[in-house]
């Protein structure tokens, strides 16, 4: 067959012919901004480099990344969509 399914329900979709929607997720590690002062760029930063090696060591590149960005991508059929948009967030457990 010449489409794709509904990554929530498995319903076909023909490509060019159903009506589909795409979901795109990309979750970023966010940080503010801060102002920059001389003192902050002179102070002394390898405690805290440190700090973050020991941090990432053991943990493999690709969970390591996952800490700073993911994304996701799924197709929905239109029944699907009706029901992701009403709680895109679920809620905790
Ligand atoms: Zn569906």
């Amino acid at each position: 067959m010449d489409g794709i399914s509904c990554d929530r329900c498995g319903a076909a979709l023909l490509v060019g012919t159903d009506v589909r929607y795409v979901v795109s997720i990309d979750v970023r590690a966010a940080w503010d901004v801060m102002e920059t002062t001389r003192e902050e760029l002179q102070r002394d930063h390898s405690a805290e480099i440190s700090a973050l090696l020991r941090k990432l060591e053991g943990m493999d590149a690709a969970a390591a990344e996952r800490q700073v960005h993911c994304a996701f991508r799924f197709d929905l059929c239109p029944r699907c969509q009706r029901e992701y948009v009403k709680g895109p967030l679920p809620p905790l457990k």
